[in-house]
């Protein structure tokens, strides 16, 4: 049964075409269970209806026109329970609904099993079959396996139908839906799609219609011309050192170019209305196939030279079309799982917009969008990013929404919201040089998160009481190998030097977890749980020593160095560390450089530095709360993971009660109380944390002036009423609502962004 049940899924997940998927499932499912019709039904939402979508037992012409009413049938109480319906005769039940055009009269036992994706019915596959009698239990848990494990894939499929319908129609009717992901990046942004394919995966490309196809054919054509020409230049290169033989297959390769193979082929395609990219993907696969079907070894191996060739056209197909795009004024750029230096594969100026399959809001690209002021939404998982190149997109931040080909009208509605939001974030600019601080005068530091020179702006800086955390990994990721111990130290010294007399709090490295270095790989089964942070560096001191050293060196004549030590889940971890530090400083001294021991802190993101924070506290400085990684360890849930992001919110009463808690351990040892994790820029939690009593809040440069509108309206004493109430409540959503209600009431309403429901 389990390797029936594993051919059926891979059968169906390997089919491209929606229908084909949908008429494989019931088949494989018919022919397993061994009954008379199984049948898959989709639910259409905005017409509170179950379109038959496919069959094998019922009449073929039914499909497509069978719509059965949700709140009245029998597949209709299966979506309504979300769970599976085993009933004798259907035709007995109270809900049955009879559909003349099916053909099912004769048919009694009945099984429904919806198929749920993100706690949502998506479609329901039923199963009849002649005997008025239950099908089995092993029949019923089969299909339930099935379903559960299809689901997923039928959820991207039906996205992708919905894009093609969108994407096709004339006046993009769809366009009023938006595609969901989860916000990465507030704000909101209108421009043209940019996809940033991994690789040349030919059959990734996507179908396209074009009407200007004598311009399409001549695209392809001086793509083939400057292959052809690469081609015998690379021959003449060679011709010297490789034998003639050899020289052959690239004889080879200009004969496929200039006949009508692939030439004459692919543009007959083109006038037929394709682009050039789809209609190269269908003529080498014609190829490949025709090769690999060959009895000859020789023969077979040809099928690569085909594909090889067509990697080169389609490069000069893809560069062309790129340089096209990048003449857009407004790119929004789309990607599997963006990394940070994927933002500068597109003109800086005119990036307005980033959308990453994978990852969410803490993730490194989400983090770099916000310090940039780009709007991003993450864990896009459901679009199907191949079909959305160089389409015009609208990105929503604020509520992780995509709208590929909007309809005018949303389009017009979300221009609007965006002078609204111009307009506002002009307004800030006059509180530039007001200080950060509540109505009644109330002061507190405000500094900025960085990790990047290009994210290191001097002038937001400015703003700010200076840098609260600047995270070191980031110039090491950027790498080929470690940096040496000049580089890094001149690396602090221009951002002490711009800061000083600012405090600047250097991290040391933070590797590990989602951060990998290319030269330094770790392989871990579950790597937020393991080799991490200061455990890294503590295993490896020298990497430990040479970067205290590059920054106590670059602190020479500054004297704003702040050291933050990440990680740390144990007193122990702490006082090597401590140790090394002063080690270091000890050797400087005598060496007779003219250092200084800088004030040196802790990060609190593991749930054991909570409980362990007052014998923390005697030992350092200052502590700065992570709540990134302190909300992902209390809470359990993957802060890159899509799937479970919902879960993941530092407004939880839990993650509150412990920064709370630890505030109160540092002052009670005359410790300041820092937080750099991405709460502090979160307008909402930021009143609670001075409720507190946070004595800094750190925050990407774009967040500050919105945050600092909003602690000028409330006095200490409100926040801290606001606290009370909010520590009373028992769950996150709730304080969320609560929150946003106070913001609200204020005036400040624009901050949870307006976008449209
Ligand atoms: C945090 O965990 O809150 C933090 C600031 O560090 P990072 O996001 O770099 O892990
Ligand atoms: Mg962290």
């Amino acid at each position: 049964m389990l390797q029936e049940l594993q051919k059926i899924i891979s059968e169906v997940v390997v089919t491209r075409k929606i229908e084909r998927k949908l008429q494989v499932l019931v088949a494989s499912i018919k022919q397993a269970v061994n009954c008379e019709a199984c049948s898959i039904f989709f639910v259409d939402e905005s017409n509170q209806q179950l379109v038959l979508m496919a069959t094998d037992g019922f009449y073929q012409e039914a499909v497509g026109v069978v719509r059965i009413p949700l709140n009245n049938s029998l597949v209709g109480l299966v979506v309504k329970r979300a769970e599976p319906i085993s009933l004798d005769d259907c035709a007995q039940h109270p809900a049955y609904y009879y559909v003349s055009e099916t053909g099912e009269e004769a048919l009694h036992g009945y099984l429904g099993v919806p198929v749920i994706h993100n706690r949502n019915v998506l479609a329901v596959i039923t199963l009849h079959q002649q005997a008025p009698t239950r099908f089995d239990v092993d029949s019923e848990t089969f299909v339930i396996t099935i379903a559960s494990q299809i689901a997923d894939n039928l959820a991207h499929a039906r996205i992708s139908q919905d894009l093609d319908d969108i994407l096709n129609e004339e006046i993009p009717r769809g366009a009023f839906h938006p595609i969901k992901g989860l916000p990465g990046a507030p704000g909101m942004a209108v421009g043209t799609s940019c996809v940033l394919y991994e690789q040349m995966d030919i059959n990734a490309i996507p179908d396209k219609k074009v009407t200007d196809l004598e311009t399409e054919v001549t695209l392809f054509e001086s793509a083939v011309a400057s292959v052809k020409s690469d081609i015998v230049r690379l021959k003449d290169k060679l011709a010297l050192t490789v034998s003639e033989d050899e020289l052959a297959l690239f004889d080879a390769y200009i004969l496929m170019l200039d006949g009508q193979s692939i030439l004459g082929e692919t543009i007959a395609r083109i006038r037929a209305g394709q682009w050039s990219q789809a209609a190269l993907r269908d003529t080498l696969q014609e190829y490949v196939r025709q090769f690999e079907s060959m009895n000859d070894a020789y023969l077979r191996e040809r099928s690569s030279d085909v594909l090889d060739l067509g990697s080169r056209i389609l490069r000069y197909l893809r560069k062309d079309r790129d340089d096209r795009k990048t003449l857009a004024d407004k790119i929004i750029l789309i990607g599997e799982l963006l990394t940070p230096s994927n933002l500068a594969q597109v003109p800086i100026e005119k990036l307005a917009g980033v959308i990453s399959r994978h990852g969410s809001r803490t993730s490194h690209l989400a983090i770099f969008a916000r310090a940039m002021g780009i709007p991003a939404v993450m864990g896009a998982d459901l679009i199907p990013i191949e079909k959305i190149d160089d389409y015009q997109l609208i990105v929503d931040g604020y509520k992780g929404y995509v709208y590929v080909n909007p309809a005018e009208e949303i389009q017009q509605r979300y221009t609007r919201l965006i002078e609204d939001e111009d307009r506002l974030t002009s307004k800030l600019l006059e509180l530039a040089d007001q200080p950060a601080q509540t109505e009644d005068g109330h002061s507190i530091t405000f500094l900025v998160t960085s990790g990047l020179m290009s994210d290191f702006d001097p002038a937001q800086t400015c703003r700010a009481d200076g840098i609260g955390l600047y995270r070191t990994e980031l110039p090491f990721m950027e790498r080929q190998r470690f940096p040496s111990e000049n580089e890094q130290r001149d690396l602090y010294q221009s951002i002490l030097q711009q800061c000083t007399p600012r405090p600047v709090y250097l991290r040391t490295l933070d590797v590990g977890g989602d951060k990998a270095l290319s030269y330094f790989p770790i392989v871990e089964e579950n790597p937020f749980l393991g080799w991490r942070g200061i455990r890294i560096t503590l295993d490896h001191p020298e990497i430990f020593l040479v970067q205290i050293r590059a920054m106590l060196r670059a602190n020479i004549g500054c004297n704003n160095l702040h050291i933050l030590l990440p990680m740390v889940s144990n007193v122990n971890e702490l006082n090597d560390a401590l140790s090394l530090i002063h080690r270091v400083y000890g050797e400087m001294l005598e060496d007779g450089e003219d250092v200084v021991m800088p004030k040196v802190g802790v990060m609190i993101e593991v749930p054991s530095a909570v409980y362990m924070a007052e014998s923390l506290a005697k030992r350092v400085d200052f502590f700065s709360i992570g709540s990134n990684d302190l909300t992902q360890y209390l809470l359990a849930v993957d802060r890159n993971n899509a799937r479970v992001a919902g879960l993941y919110d530092a407004l939880h009463p839990a993650v509150l009660k412990a920064i709370y808690q630890v505030v109160q351990a540092g002052h009670q040892y005359n410790k300041p109380v820092g937080i750099c994790g991405e709460m502090a820029g979160d307008p909402a939690a930021a009143l609670l944390l001075v409720g507190m009593g946070m004595d800094s809040l750190s925050m990407s440069a774009s967040s500050l002036l919105r945050v600092k509108w909003v602690l000028r309206h409330f006095t200490l004493n409100r926040t801290r009423k606001i606290l009370s109430d909010v520590l009373k409540m028992e769950d996150a959503e709730h304080i969320r609502k609560h929150m946003n209600h106070i913001l609200e009431l204020a005036g400040m309403g624009v901050l949870l962004g307006s976008g449209i429901e």
